[in-house]
Protein backbone atom coordinates (compact mmCIF):
# COMPACT_ATOMS: atom_id res chain seq x y z
CA UNK A 1 0.00 0.00 0.00
CA UNK A 2 1.26 3.90 -0.39
CA UNK A 3 1.91 5.58 2.11
CA UNK A 4 -0.19 8.63 1.55
CA UNK A 5 -0.98 11.79 4.17
CA UNK A 6 -3.47 12.11 6.19
CA UNK A 7 -5.66 14.60 4.57
CA UNK A 8 -5.85 12.51 1.55
CA UNK A 9 -7.01 9.00 3.15
CA UNK A 10 -9.84 10.97 5.86
CA UNK A 11 -7.95 9.51 8.86
CA UNK A 12 -10.81 8.69 11.71
CA UNK A 13 -9.34 9.74 14.95
CA UNK A 14 -11.95 8.42 16.83
CA UNK A 15 -11.26 5.27 15.22
CA UNK A 16 -7.82 5.15 17.12
CA UNK A 17 -10.10 5.72 20.18
CA UNK A 18 -12.63 2.64 19.24
CA UNK A 19 -9.88 0.63 18.33
CA UNK A 20 -8.24 1.25 21.70
CA UNK A 21 -11.42 0.54 23.85
CA UNK A 22 -11.91 -2.80 21.63
CA UNK A 23 -15.24 -1.51 19.84
CA UNK A 24 -13.64 -2.00 16.59
CA UNK A 25 -14.36 -5.82 15.28
CA UNK A 26 -14.76 -7.39 11.72
CA UNK A 27 -14.28 -5.02 8.43
CA UNK A 28 -13.85 -2.11 10.43
CA UNK A 29 -10.88 -3.58 12.33
CA UNK A 30 -9.13 -4.76 8.87
CA UNK A 31 -9.90 -1.91 7.50
CA UNK A 32 -8.72 0.04 10.50
CA UNK A 33 -5.41 -2.02 11.10
CA UNK A 34 -4.68 -2.03 7.22
CA UNK A 35 -4.69 2.01 7.82
CA UNK A 36 -2.59 2.01 10.54
CA UNK A 37 -0.12 0.16 8.40
CA UNK A 38 0.31 2.60 5.91
CA UNK A 39 -0.99 5.37 8.00
CA UNK A 40 2.43 7.08 10.20
CA UNK A 41 -0.38 9.86 11.48
CA UNK A 42 -2.50 7.45 12.85
CA UNK A 43 -0.03 5.30 13.90
CA UNK A 44 1.12 8.13 16.05
CA UNK A 45 -1.86 9.15 17.55
CA UNK A 46 -2.46 5.69 18.24
CA UNK A 47 0.71 5.60 20.72
CA UNK A 48 0.12 8.86 21.98
CA UNK A 49 -3.25 7.81 23.40
CA UNK A 50 -2.14 4.27 24.37
CA UNK A 51 0.54 6.12 26.17
CA UNK A 52 -2.16 8.40 27.99
CA UNK A 53 -4.45 5.39 28.65
CA UNK A 54 -1.68 3.54 30.47
CA UNK A 55 -0.53 6.33 32.59
CA UNK A 56 -4.56 7.32 33.59
CA UNK A 57 -4.44 3.21 34.28
CA UNK A 58 -1.95 3.08 36.22
CA UNK A 59 -2.83 6.44 38.22
CA UNK A 60 -5.96 5.63 39.24
CA UNK A 61 -5.73 1.68 39.38
CA UNK A 62 -2.92 2.01 41.78
CA UNK A 63 -3.64 2.53 45.10
CA UNK A 64 -0.35 4.65 46.25
CA UNK A 65 -0.41 6.62 43.27
CA UNK A 66 -2.91 9.80 44.83
CA UNK A 67 -3.28 9.71 48.32
CA UNK A 68 -5.22 12.50 48.84
CA UNK A 69 -6.34 12.83 52.82
CA UNK A 70 -9.65 12.31 53.19
CA UNK A 71 -12.41 15.27 52.97
CA UNK A 72 -9.14 16.59 51.31
CA UNK A 73 -11.58 19.00 49.04
CA UNK A 74 -13.89 20.26 52.41
CA UNK A 75 -10.69 20.81 54.25
CA UNK A 76 -8.89 23.30 51.07
CA UNK A 77 -12.22 24.70 51.42
CA UNK A 78 -12.89 25.57 54.73
CA UNK A 79 -9.55 26.56 54.98
CA UNK A 80 -9.62 29.06 52.38
CA UNK A 81 -12.99 30.94 53.67
CA UNK A 82 -11.65 30.69 56.95
CA UNK A 83 -8.72 32.47 55.88
CA UNK A 84 -10.73 35.04 53.44
CA UNK A 85 -13.08 35.92 56.49
CA UNK A 86 -10.03 36.58 58.75
CA UNK A 87 -8.33 39.19 56.35
CA UNK A 88 -11.92 40.89 56.15
CA UNK A 89 -11.80 41.08 59.91
CA UNK A 90 -10.19 43.56 62.17
CA UNK A 91 -7.81 41.01 63.45
CA UNK A 92 -6.44 40.61 60.30
CA UNK A 93 -5.45 44.07 59.55
CA UNK A 94 -3.95 44.39 63.33
CA UNK A 95 -1.87 41.69 62.28
CA UNK A 96 -0.78 43.20 58.57
CA UNK A 97 0.05 46.41 60.78
CA UNK A 98 2.18 44.66 63.49
CA UNK A 99 4.01 42.76 60.11
CA UNK A 100 4.47 46.18 58.53
CA UNK A 101 5.39 47.85 61.82
CA UNK A 102 7.98 44.82 62.61
CA UNK A 103 9.24 45.13 58.79
CA UNK A 104 9.70 48.74 59.38
CA UNK A 105 11.89 48.20 62.75
CA UNK A 106 14.19 46.14 60.88
CA UNK A 107 14.38 48.36 57.77
CA UNK A 108 15.58 50.98 60.75
CA UNK A 109 17.73 48.74 62.72
CA UNK A 110 19.61 48.05 58.96
CA UNK A 111 19.66 51.35 58.61
CA UNK A 112 21.04 51.88 62.13
CA UNK A 113 23.56 48.98 61.89
CA UNK A 114 24.59 50.86 58.38
CA UNK A 115 25.40 54.29 60.01
CA UNK A 116 26.94 52.84 63.06
CA UNK A 117 29.43 51.16 60.34
CA UNK A 118 29.75 54.16 58.03
CA UNK A 119 30.01 56.99 61.01
CA UNK A 120 30.02 55.77 64.68
CA UNK A 121 32.46 53.02 64.31
CA UNK A 122 35.58 54.83 63.04
CA UNK A 123 34.58 57.99 65.82
CA UNK A 124 34.50 55.31 68.19
CA UNK A 125 37.87 53.76 66.81
CA UNK A 126 39.68 57.26 67.10
CA UNK A 127 38.01 58.13 70.44
CA UNK A 128 39.92 54.87 71.45
CA UNK A 129 43.28 55.48 70.32
CA UNK A 130 43.28 59.23 72.41
CA UNK A 131 41.56 57.84 75.12
CA UNK A 132 44.62 54.50 75.04
CA UNK A 133 47.09 57.35 74.21
CA UNK A 134 46.08 59.64 77.33
CA UNK A 135 45.77 56.64 79.74
CA UNK A 136 49.54 55.85 78.43
CA UNK A 137 50.80 59.63 78.81
CA UNK A 138 49.18 59.81 82.25
CA UNK A 139 50.42 56.31 83.49
CA UNK A 140 53.87 57.54 82.04
CA UNK A 141 53.75 60.76 84.26
CA UNK A 142 52.32 58.80 87.55
CA UNK A 143 55.30 56.92 87.28
CA UNK A 144 57.58 59.12 87.47
CA UNK A 145 55.66 60.90 89.95
CA UNK A 146 55.48 58.01 92.18
CA UNK A 147 59.33 57.50 90.79
CA UNK A 148 60.43 60.78 91.95
CA UNK A 149 58.70 60.88 95.55
CA UNK A 150 60.74 57.21 96.38
CA UNK A 151 63.88 58.94 95.55
CA UNK A 152 63.55 62.01 96.92
CA UNK A 153 62.38 60.26 100.30
CA UNK A 154 65.66 57.88 99.86
CA UNK A 155 67.67 60.97 99.33
CA UNK A 156 66.08 63.54 102.60
CA UNK A 157 66.70 60.19 104.57
CA UNK A 158 70.95 59.98 102.81
CA UNK A 159 70.63 64.15 103.34
CA UNK A 160 69.68 63.31 107.26
CA UNK A 161 72.37 60.72 107.88
CA UNK A 162 76.31 61.98 108.48
CA UNK A 163 78.07 63.88 106.50
CA UNK A 164 78.32 61.50 103.36
CA UNK A 165 74.59 62.57 103.07
CA UNK A 166 75.51 65.39 100.18
CA UNK A 167 77.92 63.69 98.18
CA UNK A 168 75.10 60.69 98.15
CA UNK A 169 72.39 63.30 97.04
CA UNK A 170 74.65 64.62 94.22
CA UNK A 171 75.31 60.87 92.93
CA UNK A 172 71.73 60.11 93.27
CA UNK A 173 69.99 62.72 91.64
CA UNK A 174 72.85 62.25 88.78
CA UNK A 175 71.69 58.44 89.18
CA UNK A 176 68.26 59.58 88.74
CA UNK A 177 69.17 62.05 86.11
CA UNK A 178 70.75 59.19 83.79
CA UNK A 179 67.53 56.85 84.34
CA UNK A 180 65.10 59.68 83.44
CA UNK A 181 67.00 60.79 80.09
CA UNK A 182 65.78 57.48 78.27
CA UNK A 183 62.41 57.89 79.13
CA UNK A 184 62.21 61.80 78.28
CA UNK A 185 63.64 60.85 74.92
CA UNK A 186 61.60 58.19 74.88
CA UNK A 187 58.50 60.58 75.65
CA UNK A 188 59.90 63.06 73.14
CA UNK A 189 59.45 60.56 70.15
CA UNK A 190 56.12 59.67 70.69
CA UNK A 191 54.95 63.16 71.19
CA UNK A 192 56.09 63.36 67.93
CA UNK A 193 54.53 60.26 66.54
CA UNK A 194 51.13 61.59 68.22
CA UNK A 195 51.45 65.05 66.05
ZN1 LIG B 1 -4.57 7.96 9.22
Amino acid sequence: MKLMSSDQQGCQLEDVAAYLDGELSGPALETFEEHLAACADCAAELRTQRQLLCTLDFAFHEPYFFELPRDFTRVVAAHAENDLSLMRGWPERRRALQLCAGLALVSFALLGAAARTLVFDPARTVLRVTGSLLNLMWQAVYDAGMGLAVIVRVAGRAAAFGPHGLWLLVALVFIISLSLLPFLIASYHRAQIVE
